[in-house]
Parts: structure tokens; sequence; C-alpha cells
């Protein structure tokens, strides 16, 4: 049994320490806010996106970018900084949107994606999760206005995973987009993928974790920098509330990761996405969709979540900024409104914003960071919830001495 250390009480940390006690570690969580979940993985979309991966850098994204960015009410802005770690992401990020790299992430995350979702399943099983974590599996309808990216994602439908609809097959399958203002020129239907409250399942998992006799929670204490030994190995957590040994340490502290590894000299390529979400609520007379929808030009996700309607959308560039916007959500409102106009009461709606911690690849990074009892556990960009599973799995068979259980290609710093 090793002593473990987890940097971070989002999804990415609780889940880690759970796979390191299945394992047979014990854990001891640091995490500087006062409660769980409250960086990116408080109100993010839901969506357990197993089976529609689709990586941000992508070989149209460049030019569409230009276009987004002249639209007012656009998924994407962009405010240049002077900040090295900006351009250099961006840089990266245009190299990724190659058809060939692009591709090759693709079937990356889609491993990935399969084998988080066998992972969940396990972890439902063991950690017994109650209804207030608010899991269906409707499946998924990504909805396209252009008819001519239709047909080009149509052509690649696999047909059983995924199904190519006609707009009337879309309102059929999902009544609540009759109301929509546009007309739609299809959607890509993928059965199976679920939805949750991430937040909720956070707090659950939590909760399963402390009943652990070999789990310590250390919340309100935040990791100023790590201790090492002459050898230049990490051994520990230096906290205001004193330090914490342990033999192995993972960092799974989201955005903030990047600031604690070059403590270390260690370079990770994150740069935060800024998104937001409404959470409106669904009144008796209402028509939300029950099936999760993407609507892919604009970039915006819409999931009921129990008796609420998630939508999260965006993709801003501004740097380390949480702060709400208020002509964003004024942006996003007006788009909800004609896409679903009697889904919810978005008057009552309760506006978030969060940072995605994104490589340019947009796929993970874990294991070694090249500093020995130092691991990571990082990078999960728009799809953290619905990978976690499977990367806390990895790193904890690759903290426990075992190969991984995927390649690592592409996946590794
Ligand atoms: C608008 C939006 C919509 C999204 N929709 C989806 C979706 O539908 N499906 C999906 O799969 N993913 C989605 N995501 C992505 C997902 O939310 C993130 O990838 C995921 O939450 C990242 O989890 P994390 O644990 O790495 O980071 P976080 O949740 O940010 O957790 C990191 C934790 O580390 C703590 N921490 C930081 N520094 C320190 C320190 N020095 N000491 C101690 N603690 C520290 C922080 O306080 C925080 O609690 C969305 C994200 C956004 C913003």
């Amino acid at each position: 049994m090793k002593h473990c250390v987890v940097i971070g009480g989002g999804v990415v940390g609780l889940t880690t320490a759970w796979a390191l006690l299945q394992r047979g570690h014990a854990v001891t969580l640091v995490e500087q806010a006062t409660d769980v979940a409250q960086g990116a993985s408080r109100a993010n979309g839901g969506q357990l996106s197993y089976r529609y991966v689709s990586p941000l850098a992508d070989a149209g994204v460049p030019l569409k970018a230009l276009r987004w960015l002249l639209d007012p009410d656009g998924p994407l802005r962009f405010k240049p900084e002077f900040d090295r770690a900006q351009w250099s992401w961006l840089a990266a990020f245009l190299r990724n949107c190659r058809g060939p790299v692009n591709r090759r992430a693709t079937e990356r995350l889609l491993a990935l994606g399969a084998y988080s979702q066998a992972a969940f399943a396990r972890l439902q099983q063991q950690a017994q999760l109650g209804e207030a974590v608010a899991l269906r599996a409707p499946g998924k309808l990504v909805v396209y206005r252009q008819p001519a990216e239709f047909a080009r994602v149509a052509a690649r439908a696999q047909g059983g995973a995924e199904q190519a609809l006609s707009h009337d097959d879309c309102v059929a399958l999902e009544p609540a987009l009759a109301d929509t203002e546009a007309t739609l020129a299809g959607g890509i239907f993928t059965p199976g993928e679920a939805v949750a409250d991430c937040h909720a399942f956070c707090r659950q998992l939590h909760e399963r974790l402390a009943a652990h006799e070999h789990f310590r929670g250390r919340l309100g204490a935040r990791v100023d920098s790590f201790l090492m030994d002459r050898a230049g190995a990490v051994f520990g957590v230096r906290t205001p509330a004193g330090d914490v040994t342990a033999d192995a340490v993972v960092l799974a502290a989201g955005l903030h990761s990047r600031a604690l590894a070059a403590t270390v000299g260690v370079r990770l390529p994150l740069y935060p996405l800024k998104g937001y979400s409404l959470t409106a609520p669904i009144g008796p007379g209402h028509r939300a969709p029950e099936v999760s929808v993407t609507d892919f030009e604009k970039k915006i996700l819409y999931a009921r979540i129990g008796s609420d309607l998630r939508v999260a959308a965006m993709v801003d560039l501004v740097g380390d900024d949480a702060s709400l916007d208020a002509g964003r959500l004024a942006s996003l409102q007006r788009s909800v409104r004609a896409t679903f106009p009697h889904a919810a009461d978005y008057d009552r709606a309760t506006p978030w914003a969060g940072l995605r911690p994104a490589t340019p690849s947009g796929a993970p990074i874990l294991g070694a960071s090249g500093v020995a009892g130092l691991w990571l556990n990082v990078g999960h960009g728009a799809l953290g919830f619905t990978f976690s599973f499977a990367t806390a799995d990895i790193v904890a068979a690759l903290v426990s001495g075992h190969a991984s259980p995927l390649p690592l290609d592409g996946l590794a710093l």
C-alpha cells in the first residue's frame, strides 16, 4: 500500500482518489476550496459523450474561427494577451488542426471514451451512486444547420453506432425541436450517450470516499509547493496548514496544475477555454428536450438534468478569467430562446462560467511528469467529466507500477 496525495477536488481528482483506493492505496485529497467541485466541474454541460469526442482542433476550424469572431453571437471570443503561454498554445492548436493529426487525436479520444464508459459502469457498481446524480442515457443528437456540413458528416456516419437523420426524423426523435426557429439540415444521433449532474456526482463520490477507512480529505487547504528530496524527487506537498508527505503525488488541479507543475520545472501546455452555462428550471408547461442535443454550428449543448435544463456553450480565449460577462450571457439567452423557446424558464436561469483546462490537441496528459514521485492527470478540456473515469483508472494503474490499460501514445507529457 502506498500513501498517495491527490491535488484537486474536481471530478478528475475525486475519480483518481477512488481508483487509487480500489487498488489498495491510502489517499489524502487536498483541495483549496472548502467544498469539492467548485472549479470547472461545477455546472458543466453534464454530457457523458463517450462516442462523440470531436476535438476542437479540426481541419475547418481556423477558417470557421474567423467567421465566428465576426459574429457578435458567435461561439468564439479571443482577447490577445502579452502572454507567451497563449501564443504558444495557439500555435500548437493550429498544428493540431491538420486533417491527419485530428484523425489520430479523434481515434485516441474514441478509445478513451469507450474505456471510460466501462470504467464508469464499474465505479457505479462499486460506489452505488444514488438518484441525485440524475444519470440518464437518452442518447445524443447533434443537429446541423448547414446542409453542406451535414452532408459531410452524414457520409461518415457509421450506421448502428451513429444514425444520420433528416430534419423530420430529428423532430420525431426529439419533439422539442419542432419549436426551433431555424430549419435544420439534419442530425446525427448516437444512442446510449448519457447525461448526469457532475456537481452532484462529485459530492456523492466525495461522501463515498469519506466513508473509506484509508481516505482523508483536506478541504480548504491550498497546495503552495511540493516537498522535494535532494535527488529531486517529490515526496509530498506543502500547504499553509502543514506539510503532507506521500509515496506518490497526483496532480489533478485542473487549470491550476499549470502553475503548480511549473514550480518543479514541468511545463504543461494548458490554456483556459472559458465556457458558460445556464441552468433553467423546467416547469409543468415547458417542453424540454429529453435527448441530449448539441447544436453543432452554435456549439451549444442542451441536457435535461433532473428538473432543470442545462445549457452549456462558448469557447472564449480570454485568459484566466472566470467572471460572468453580461454580453456573452445575453447572447447565449438569445440563441437558446430561438432554439428551444418553450423548454424551460430562462428568466430564472442560473448563469455560470468555467475554465476548461485544455491542451492544444484536446487529449488529457496522463502519467509520469518527468519528476520522480509526481504524476499527472490533467488537461481534460471540454470532456473532463466524460474521460475522468478512464483517466483515473489509467493513472491509478501507473502509480501502482502496472502497465497502462490503454496505449499512452498521445496521452503522455
Ligand atoms: C461550460 C463548460 C461545459 C462543459 N461541458 C462538459 C460536458 O458536457 N461533458 C464533459 O465531459 N465535460 C464538460 N466540460 C469539461 C469539464 O467540466 C472539465 O474538463 C472538468 O471539470 C475538469 O475537471 P478537473 O477536476 O480537471 O478540474 P476542476 O473541476 O477545475 O478541479 C480542479 C480542482 O483543483 C483545485 N485546485 C487548484 N489549485 C489547487 C491548489 N494549489 N491546491 C489545492 N487545490 C487546488 C481547484 O480548486 C479545483 O477544485 C465542460 C466545461 C465547461 C467550462
